[in-house]
């Protein structure tokens, strides 16, 4: 990947980019949308033309005695005229919130799902970089940003646009010198709003709305971290960690509101003077006997009702620059193309046809990672045939685990080519290439899901007798029979209900099961207890029978059963060949290094080639 692109992948959001994600999440159920807008416009409609009805029945009375007949005719089809007006008003409102009711929470789960879809298939470098709870966040204030993001504008902003025109029109018809009056001072409100929104609040609530992201993020890391809090007591300095970021988002909170309240009240100050003003040029009007008494009345009513719509102009407008903000994440998640995904004709892998001994072969492989200039790997090839059982050591840091996830193309490789039977692993699809290549990971992360389900996980529709079949052949039967509801039973979050070894037969179930032709063991290092140790060592044998098996191995117990064994340090393969022929040259330094842990002076296949570095 070139420099910079990962920045193009994840840019700051534009307003046409919020606009681009909003058209394509209105366009399926469009019909709606349009109907819920035209009733909308019809209902505003009967509210602007209400005080026409209002000034009436006024002037139908003024100046009339109780037993004028006709002005009482004229003030009761007045009234009934508002009566209707005002109940259309209503009715109109309602049927157009149910077409709106239809399409907004259509929209929302529309963006809901897509989001979740799009961001379980980012690169694992992506989700490596992220934390978690933060990207939960992102995904469900985005989809409610929506959600008042188009009730905004669909719902305040046209309404109140068309009521101000409408209102505009008719006092112009009506009382032409208010009405450049009214509009002029509109317009200068509606200014006014717009740059208090856009200059002074937009900014303070967008930095609390970054604040509020991280302290969400460092709230989930905290507790995602509690056994490493507990096991170190830290919870005084998470505390503080916490405390701090928290601080931080009440300070700017605090200012973002202060601001939002002080822009208030300037806007309402303005509308007291904009309706006194009104008001007062129509008494001079009067005065002048160029308005009636009803057009005193139809003014007050007019500004009565646009009162609320101004008033809710600058909410709008604030709701939409906050909705806009915080659709941030959401819209850079739709706009982002990953570098991970299917090609264009991918197809399924198949595996176990071809007529090849290398069932996988790296072939002049060249590999950074996005982000870094650094090669880890520079021109590496390496053939596995069929059904060996190979062992990679090294050093922390020497390129071990950037093999096994080159395997499974959780990143592209910057050269090179790797083949699964004869097939470009870019050029298949990423669902069956991962169903082809298991992964037994040191530390097993379980879903929060019962126990057979997460034995099944590799394969959904295997039957219960299959399950325990697994189970039994991963020695996991026998202390999931122990569990209050055996296979039924709730794993804890994270899976720390069980044991490490418990969890790591589970795991070896659930990759017997899955029956994957390529296997991906990362040995767990931390030390079991030996009981667990010896079912764990039973449970892999049973589970590699068969199968091209690739160990990270950090025990010398694996390491002598291997068929090879690759020693890797800084992205190179320094040594192989198998336990014995390492063993019989008198030079390798794997020997040197085995005789040093036979003697007991390290514990791990790690630390022995770490030593030998540090001594080379
Ligand atoms: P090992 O498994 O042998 O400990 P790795 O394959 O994890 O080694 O690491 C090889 C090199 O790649 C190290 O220098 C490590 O810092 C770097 N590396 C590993 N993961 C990433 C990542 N996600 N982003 C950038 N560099 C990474």
């Amino acid at each position: 990947m070139l420099p910079g692109e990962e920045e193009k992948r994840e840019r700051k959001t534009t307003a046409r980019d919020v606009l681009r994600f909003a058209r394509h999440y209105w366009a399926p159920k469009k019909t709606l949308g349009v109907m819920a807008a035209l009733t909308m416009l019809l209902s505003v409609a009967m509210d602007a033309i209400l005080p026409v009805y209002t000034g009436r029945i006024v002037d139908a009375l003024t100046g009339h005695a109780a037993a004028d007949a006709g002005a009482l005719h004229a003030a009761w089809a007045a009234f009934f005229g508002f009566a209707a007006l005002a109940a259309l008003h209503q009715i109109l409102r309602i049927i157009s919130m149910f077409y709106w009711n239809a399409f907004a929470v259509h929209n929302l789960y529309m963006i809901v799902t897509d989001s979740m879809r799009k961001v379980q298939r980012f690169s694992a470098d992506w989700h490596a970089n992220t934390f978690a709870g933060g990207t939960v966040r992102k995904i469900t204030r985005g989809m409610w940003a929506f959600d008042m993001f188009e009730d905004t504008l669909l719902m305040g902003i046209l309404p109140a646009a068309t009521i101000m025109t409408g209102v505009a029109i008719m006092l112009m018809i009506k009382l032409p010198l208010v009405g450049i009056a009214a509009m002029t001072l509109i317009f200068l409100y509606c200014l006014m709003t717009v740059w208090m929104s856009i200059s002074i609040l937009s900014p303070r609530f967008r930095a609390s709305a970054e604040e509020d992201t991280r302290m969400g993020a460092t709230l989930a890391d905290a507790i995602t971290g509690n056994p490493t809090v507990k096991s170190f007591g830290a919870e005084k300095r998470e505390e503080g960690i916490f405390g701090n970021v928290a601080a931080s988002w009440r300070d700017i909170a605090y200012n973002a509101w202060q601001f939002g309240i002080t822009a208030d009240a300037v806007r309402s100050l303005f509308r007291v003077a904009m309706v006194g003003s009104a008001v007062a040029l129509t008494i001079l009007l009067w005065k002048e006997g160029k308005a009636t008494p009803g057009d005193v009345v139809l003014v007050i009513t007019t500004f009565f009702i646009i009162g609320g719509y101004l008033r809710d102009i600058g909410m709008h407008i604030s709701h939409l620059q906050r909705s806009a903000s915080d659709m941030d994440d959401i819209v850079s998640f739709w706009l982002r193309e990953d570098d991970v995904s299917d090609a264009k004709n991918a197809k399924p892998i198949v595996v176990g046809q071809a007529s090849n001994i290398d069932i996988i072969a790296f072939e002049r492989v060249g590999f950074r990672y996005p982000n870094t200039g650094k090669d880890i790997y520079r021109d590496l090839s390496v053939k596995i045939r069929r059904g060996e059982k190979l062992a990679l050591v090294g050093p922390s840091g020497g390129g071990k685990s950037t093999f096994v996830k080159l395997l499974q193309r959780l990143y592209n490789v910057s050269e090179g080519v790797i083949h699964i039977d004869g097939q470009d692993i870019s050029q298949v699809t990423l669902e069956s290439l991962r169903q082809a290549v298991s992964l037994v990971p040191q530390d097993p992360i379980l879903f929060h899901r019962t126990l057979a389900d997460n034995i099944a996980y590799g394969r959904p529709d295997a039957s219960r007798e299959a399950i325990i079949d697994a189970a039994k052949k991963a020695y996991a039967h026998d202390f999931i029979m122990t569990l209050p509801k055996g296979y039924d039973t709730l794993v804890g979050e994270r899976g720390v209900k069980l044991s490490g070894g418990e969890r790591q037969r589970v795991a070896i179930a659930r990759a017997i099961l899955a029956d994957s032709p390529i296997l991906i063991m990362d040995e767990a290092t931390s030390s079991l207890d030996s009981v667990s140790e010896h079912y764990i060592q039973k449970a892999l044998e049973t589970l590699m029978t068969g199968k091209t098996t690739i160990t990270i191995a950090h025990r010398l117990s694996t390491i002598q059963k291997a068929d090879r064994i690759l020693v890797f340090d800084q992205g190179r393969i320094v040594e192989e060949g198998s336990h014995k022929s390492l063993m019989e040259n008198p030079h390798s330094h794997y020997k040197k290094l085995y005789d040093m842990q036979v003697l007991g002076l390290v514990e791990t296949a790690e630390d022995i080639v770490i030593l030998e570095g540090k001594r080379a």
